[in-house]
């Protein structure tokens, strides 16, 4: 039986399309080609050579952007199908969420917005749209994947701390929403267990986070003497724990703002995906723990200074030489700008390729 969709949930028949119009397919809805197209990108495999937190490469167990993005769809989906809302488009949504991602994670977007700050500058959040739109080209009629206008929407609008996403003048489906907050559960719970992975964190700090200490009880961690269960046992407690918040405050918010159609979710000023504001204290507490001891720590950051090297160095080749870039992309030089189709390429690289390509 197929599921029946909340009136509110976004829906091939209240959508507003595709910017080209094309044929149903026989057995693909139009969400799904959506997802289909997004895992079938180039810039989607590359998230695979990407860095979410650790530099790609340092130990095969640490978490790329791919990895990162499946474990945020496959949150978002289970918190999509229980309140009955769009699975595909949230699954959508989720994969391509970080697909503008520079290399080297923040510092490597920030080394990219100095460089280009005076062509508009250099945001993931924006690049995403700019590539589903225009950079990936599978197609020979028009540029860009073509997809649905709500996958776009909240890839243009996606949010999280790190995020700065441009003016907010278009409304943002729920899928959308589920997509931010099921990023927010995926890196705090995965960076946390990364980071013991790392041992640049260890258990004894984090005594006294409210999350981790409930976590410990919940799962029985003084009973687990192998340090590589307890950490996964943990950081799952967690996840669980936020992603059913996530349902039961989503739902309650749903029917306290008397939502009952797409316009109703359009017209509302609230944010009607969330956490209580009780867990969301308590994320806040484990938040700020990771940015001091893990995102701040002097391994990791301290990685800024020879990550601006090298894309700075990159940055100046191709500008100097843009004949070395793919014919691709030389061609858009004319109507797009130098800055802006060097930084197009370099932003696509994995971290592999941008060291690689330092000679
Ligand atoms: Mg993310």
């Amino acid at each position: 039986m197929p599921q029946t969709l909340a009136p509110y949930a976004v829906t091939e028949h209240n959508s507003r399309g595709r910017q080209f119009p094309e044929k149903p397919h026989r057995y693909r809805a139009d969400f799904e080609r959506d997802r289909d197209r997004i895992i079938h990108c180039a810039a989607f495999r590359r998230l695979e050579g990407k860095t979410q937190v650790f530099t790609t490469g340092l130990n095969d167990q640490y978490r790329t952007r791919m990895t990162h993005s499946i474990e945020v769809a496959q949150i978002g989906r289970t918190i999509a199908r229980v309140l009955n809302l769009n699975e595909s488009l949230t699954e959508a949504i989720c994969l391509a969420h970080d697909l503008g991602h520079s290399p080297f994670g923040h510092a490597g977007e920030a080394v990219l917005n100095e460089l280009t700050a005076d062509v508009g500058g250099f945001e993931h959040n924006r690049q995403s749209l700019r590539i589903v739109d225009f950079l990936e080209h599978p197609y020979p009629a028009f540029a860009g994947l073509n997809l649905m206008y709500e996958t776009r929407m909240a890839l243009a609008k996606h949010q999280s701390p790190y995020d700065n996403p441009e003016g907010s003048a278009e409304a943002i489906c729920l899928e959308g929403r589920i997509a931010d907050v099921a990023d927010r559960i995926a890196y705090n719970c995965h960076d946390l267990e990364d980071g013991l992975r790392s041992r640049l964190l260890n258990e004894e700090q984090l005594k006294g986070i409210t999350l981790y200490e409930e976590a410990c009880r919940t799962v029985g961690a003084e009973r687990i003497d192998d340090i590589v269960i307890r950490r996964t046992r943990i950081s799952k407690a967690i996840l669980d724990y936020l992603a059913i918040d996530a349902i039961e405050t989503s739902r309650q918010l749903l029917e306290k703002h008397q939502i009952q159609s797409l316009e109703d979710v359009y017209d509302c000023p609230v944010r009607l995906i969330d956490l209580s504001a009780e867990v969301e204290a308590k994320l806040r507490e484990l938040e700020r723990f990771l940015y001091t001891n893990l995102y701040y720590h002097p391994k990791i950051a301290g990685q800024a200074a020879a990550i601006r090297g090298w894309l700075t160095r990159l940055f100046e080749k191709y500008s100097a030489r843009p004949e070395l870039m793919p014919h691709y992309y030389q061609h858009m030089i004319a109507a797009e700008g130098l800055k802006r189709i060097v930084c197009d390429y370099v932003s696509g690289m994995t971290d592999r390729y941008a060291m690689t390509m330092q000679e």
